[in-house]
């Protein structure tokens, strides 16, 4: 088996979603109304910080999700290039797919 790398497998990103949308059914996390980065009211789709975290999520509209998914690539492309760390905080997401 190669070492694990940062990225996540697809069986824990599968996890982390059943696990979040069973929290989200029973309760015990709440699902906002809006998306958390700019605020319109529509269906949401939750992003992972870390798989390993199921529950610690960013309720995000579809289109907000995958621009944070772009940034993020090109965060990482340029960060490499300059040699320099990410400043901002979410530079821990992993996840390259879009969740429910
Ligand atoms: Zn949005
Ligand atoms: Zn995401």
């Amino acid at each position: 088996m190669p070492k694990a790398t940062s990225n996540a497998t697809a069986e824990q990103r599968a996890v982390a979603g059943k696990r979040l949308r069973n929290a989200v059914q029973r309760g015990a996390v709440s699902k906002p109304a809006r998306c958390e980065s700019c605020g319109q009211e529509t269906t949401l789709q939750a992003h992972h910080f870390d798989y390993t975290l199921p529950y610690d999520v960013l309720w995000l509209c579809m289109s907000c999700h995958k621009r944070i998914h772009r940034i993020r690539r090109e965060e990482q492309m340029s960060n490499e290039a300059a040699g320099l760390n990410a400043s901002n905080s979410y530079q821990g997401w992993t996840d390259p797919d879009i969740d429910e």
